[in-house]
């Protein structure tokens, strides 16, 4: 490329590759857990087979496999007939086989895709594999970094998780699209039950960039396979959330713009994305496919798939869910994406707009119970439990059994910071809804016992009304509608 390309004459290519950690319950090649207990020692969760020892045997996992088919569906991806596992040899103390156990040449999913918005937007990002693999352990740098620790600890407790490595196409134009696509996978997974978002390191991203020159993008955004291919990419590596991946591509677009402004290469490299510097730094030369010297994993024959497609149903996905909720719901785009997200969220707006209003049901769900949940950094995955009480207050509300103000002020709140339910709230703070007699006579005796504010009020005094309206409340502890008591107060002294 010239010296004098300007900004405008470069475009970023960007491509992914996302290990997911798939929610099963045992590991993916032996029956030790997945699931850390908490202060758990090192090196516990761990059997022959996850250690290497020699002459251990590997025995894959339906359950991580199932995971796997279900992701290929939801990606709209090809599910071969058959698929099979391959050892990609390096060494590292992390992983005690000397090599790690994942697939090569016939992954389980290829050429799928994902729709995402971006800013208005509708893009498709092509999906070029994704594959099944084994996690390797973890290290432990004791008294300081990989560089400056006096030693390092090795963990196998982590080694063996079963993971999806989902390969995107390089079709990403700026680093916004890649956040927003993370954000698009993880509501996917998680409508697909096979991932959990909470999960410390359940999401890893290494990100490859390049800069080519903007006449090479087609007008449809497509670029020809010789370009990508010529394209000195680096890939960076380290990157664990849909935040980092946006900062570490914007820094590395900008490192690499600069460069090629200036007529220098951009070296083809693995960098490392170091985010409390808010950096990337260059790790190693990048490794060629040749260097890890793939080779079919013997001990594990190929696996016949072509039926599990068939058998192995997914849900309604988050895109279908949230066009349906326009639909038969009535709901805005917004809305609906807002009560679409989260699979447990959706479930629960349906439960309570099929027995309600699709309306009330959308301002208690969305509006409110997330209102509050988010304020105290909850999600509704901490109340499975309790949603019957939640749509037990909505009744109430719905039945004019409860002021709105007190249900959503009051009730709901105590619900949940004291884990009350909402008949307990109810009759703690006494906001049982003041019948109509109950008012009335409220009403009644509120003038008997103002006379002055009753004077006051005919002679048209404005604070008078608002004082009786006041005494009223204060009579039925706050239960009344203070509507309702305006309307009967002003009735009463006109007769
Ligand atoms: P490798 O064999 O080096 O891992 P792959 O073809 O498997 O390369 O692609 C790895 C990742 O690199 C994919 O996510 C792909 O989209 C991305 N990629 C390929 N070409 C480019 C490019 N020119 N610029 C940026 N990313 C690219
Ligand atoms: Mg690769
Ligand atoms: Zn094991």
């Amino acid at each position: 490329m010239s010296q004098t390309l300007q900004d405008r004459e470069l475009a970023a290519v960007i491509g992914l590759e996302v290990h997911v950690q798939l929610e099963t319950e045992t590991k993916i090649f032996c029956n030790c857990s997945t699931t850390a207990t908490e202060n758990e020692e090192p090196n516990t969760r761990t059997c022959p087979v996850c250690l290497g020892l020699p002459g251990a045997l590997p025995v894959l996992n339906e359950a991580a496999v199932e995971s796997a088919v279900k992701i290929g569906k939801a990606l709209s991806a090809d599910i071969p007939e058959e698929t099979t596992f391959h050892r990609k040899n390096y060494f590292y103390p992390d992983l005690p086989k000397g090599f790690q156990l994942t697939q090569y040449d016939a992954p389980i999913c290829a050429d799928g895709e994902l729709e995402l918005r971006v800013e208005g937007e509708r893009r498709s990002i092509g999906i070029r594999r994704a594959h099944l693999e084994e996690d390797p352990g973890s290290l432990q740098h004791e008294g300081g970094n990989i560089d400056t620790a006096d030693y390092t600890l090795v963990n196998y407790n982590r080694a063996g998780t079963p993971l999806m490595e989902i390969v995107t196409r390089p079709d990403f134009r700026s680093p916004a699209e890649t956040r927003a696509f993370l954000a698009k996978l993880e509501e996917v997974l998680e409508y697909l039950g096979v991932f959990d978002a909470t999960r410390d390191g359940s999401l890893r991203v290494d990100a490859n960039i390049s800069i080519v020159a903007a006449a090479d993008v087609s007008e449809g955004g497509e670029i020809s396979e010789a370009v990508l291919e010529n394209a000195n990419r680096t890939e960076v590596k380290n990157i664990s959330s849909h935040r980092a991946a946006e900062d570490a591509l914007a820094y590395e677009v900008t490192r690499q713009r600069n460069a090629v402004q200036r007529g220098r290469a951009v070296e083809q490299e693995t960098r490392h994305w170091d985010e409390s510097r808010g950096v990337t730094v260059s790790m190693r030369s990048k490794e060629a496919e040749k260097d890890y010297r793939y080779f079919r994993e013997a001990d594990l024959p190929p696996l016949q798939v072509a039926d599990w497609k068939e058998r192995i149903p997914i849900p309604e996905l988050p895109d279908a869910r949230r066009e349906r909720f326009q639909a038969e719901y009535d709901r805005s785009e917004e809305a609906a994406s807002k009560l679409t997200s989260r699979k447990a969220v959706a479930d629960l707006y349906e439960e309570v707009a099929e027995e309600f209003d699709p309306g009330l049901a959308a301002t208690w769900v969305a509006d409110n119970l997330l209102g509050e949940l988010n304020y105290r950094d909850m999600t509704v995955a901490d109340i499975t439990a309790r949603l019957d009480e939640f749509e037990e207050l909505v009744r109430l509300v719905a039945e004019d059994e409860v002021t709105t103000k007190n249900a959503e002020e009051v009730i709901l709140r105590q619900m949940l910071d004291d884990g009350e339910s909402p008949h307990e709230v109810i009759e703690a703070e006494g906001l049982g809804k003041a019948s109509g007699g109950e008012v009335e006579q409220a009403v009644t005796e509120a003038i008997e016992e103002n006379p002055e504010a009753v004077e006051d009020y005919h002679a048209g005094e404005g604070g008078a009304l608002n004082f009786l309206v006041g005494q009223v409340m204060a009579k039925t502890g706050g239960s009344a509608d203070p509507g309702t008591v305006n309307q009967l107060l002003r009735e009463e002294l006109a007769s």
